[in-house]
């Protein structure tokens, strides 16, 4: 830990813009999202296990590859 706040920030997710309980939180680049949020920009597919993120926006594998 890099010194300092004893108080949790407040995270917003990306997707729907409310707070997350750090339980669910994932991270992706600088944004974070819920679990069930993240799901790929192009075909809203949730992405659970694996996540692919280009221009900060998250992708599936398929997506991704294109
Ligand atoms: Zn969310
Ligand atoms: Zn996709």
């Amino acid at each position: 830990m890099d010194g300092g706040d004893p108080l949790r920030r407040a995270v917003c997710c990306e997707g729907c813009t409310r707070v997350i309980s750090d339980r669910f939180l994932l991270r992706v680049d600088d944004a974070s999202w819920h679990e069930r949020c993240l799901q790929c920009a192009a075909c809203r597919r949730p992405l659970t296990d694996t996540c692919y993120v280009r221009g900060a926006r998250p992708y599936c594998r398929a997506d991704y590859q294109r």
